[in-house]
């Protein structure tokens, strides 16, 4: 089922076995990235083969980290559709525009597809307890396939997650713990807890497996785009999985001969109030230095450190891409304004990115005739009013 055959540090490169539990680099503490045997996938693996298989993230197996299928856990998550945003584009001067509503996966937001293929590999290689520090979607969708592998489920929010985020997680039968503070401090007594008890942790590139669920949306594009990438891409950016995951998608798809060198370029956005990597971007670092008082309503965007900083950063650059920060009050007025026009009840998030795409058409980084690609990472029904 999978041509996966190693992992190897995202920073010094060392080999790691891909059975057996992996979590950081032992050597320099960086994240590891699944390799697989695409010379031998290209050979055997026909794009066309697609067509019959169930729309959901599986359908690209062959290179994602499972090797049996019955520990392939599904509840329907991935191949989202795209939709061409006739109205929205048509209000901004943009003939191209298209978005990615990821608010259809299980769970209500694209966390569904890295925990989804997380908790599967977890539990292929015999882990029976997971945890995972969270600003809400994570911590919902670690719980929705833990509950299917049958699998016990801790999760650290902090206590002013909105609270249908912990009803979820609660719902799904998790151990929820509200933390004072924000998800780099659940971060850290979640890793106390994980030592403490062996829980195995599925924090955002922490360990192997959350970045290939979150490629499929780089497959998708390209399936969805008929194999013919779009111009630019506008992610709303926290842990950077997502970034990270699509970038590395397109390198294997050009490797298996299914896509050109064709790249979009890649957009980050954050919020003004915790905008770690448009400062790092800006100021050419190659590490982000972590932000201070970080708050934002947009709660997935408010990661003021990322363990994965420097991959992004080097992504956005070497994709000829930028990185943008909107305040708290244009992302939700974008937010409203993507909903209306477009009938999906989008996430601050994903307002984040049409607030982001605006930007840059008034600065001409992007022209009004390109194929541009909205995230709209999740819904907005989790998010009360009064925030
Ligand atoms: C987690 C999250 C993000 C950020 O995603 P990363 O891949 O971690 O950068 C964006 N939007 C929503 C709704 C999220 O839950």
């Amino acid at each position: 089922m999978s041509y996966l055959s190693y992992l190897e540090c995202a920073n010094c490169t060392s080999r790691y076995n891909a059975d057996e539990i992996q979590t950081l680099c032992t050597k320099c503490q960086r994240p590891l990235l699944a390799c697989y045997d695409l010379e031998t996938a290209s050979q055997e693996w026909d794009r066309d083969s697609l067509q019959e298989r169930a729309p959901n993230l599986w359908r690209y197996r062959e290179l994602l980290p499972v090797r049996k299928r019955e520990f392939a856990l599904t509840l329907g998550e991935g191949f989202t559709p795209i939709f061409h945003a006739h109205r929205l584009g048509e209000s901004i001067g943009m003939s191209h525009l298209f978005i990615k509503d990821e608010s259809l996966n299980p769970t209500g937001s694209f966390k569904a597809r890295g925990l989804c293929m997380a908790v599967s590999r977890a539990y292929e290689l015999g882990i029976n307890e997971v945890v995972v520090p969270s600003a809400g979607n994570a911590a919902g969708a670690m719980a929705a396939y833990a509950a299917v592998a049958g699998m016990k489920a801790h999760v650290f929010i902090p206590e002013t997650a909105p609270y249908p985020f912990r009803q979820e997680c609660e719902a799904l039968g998790a151990e929820v713990n509200l933390i004072d503070g924000l998800i780099t401090d659940c971060g850290k007594i979640a890793k106390a807890k994980a030592d403490k008890y062996n829980w195995f942790p599925v924090s955002t590139l922490k360990e192997p497996y959350r970045i290939e669920g979150k490629k499929t949306m780089g497959y998708e594009l390209g399936e969805q785009f008929n194999w013919k990438l779009p111009d630019v891409i506008i992610y709303p950016t926290g842990g950077g999985t997502g970034l990270v995951g699509m970038w590395k998608a397109f390198d294997e798809l050009e490797k298996l001969g299914w896509i050109d060198s064709h790249r979009p370029r890649m957009v980050s956005v954050q919020a003004e109030g915790c905008a770690p990597i448009p400062r790092a971007f800006h100021n050419g670092d190659t590490f982000a230095q972590p932000w201070q008082e970080a708050h934002t309503i947009a709660a997935g965007l408010c990661v003021p450190s990322a363990v994965g900083d420097f991959i992004m950063l080097k992504i956005l650059r070497e994709s000829k891409g930028t990185a943008v920060a909107i305040a708290d009050d244009t992302l939700v007025e974008a937010q409203m304004r993507m909903s209306r026009k477009e009938g999906i009840f989008a996430c601050p998030e994903g307002g984040a990115t049409l607030a982001a795409l605006e930007v840059l058409l008034k600065n001409q980084w992007v022209k009004p005739d390109e194929r541009v690609v909205l995230f709209n990472t999740g819904t907005g029904l989790k998010y009360p009013s009064e925030t």
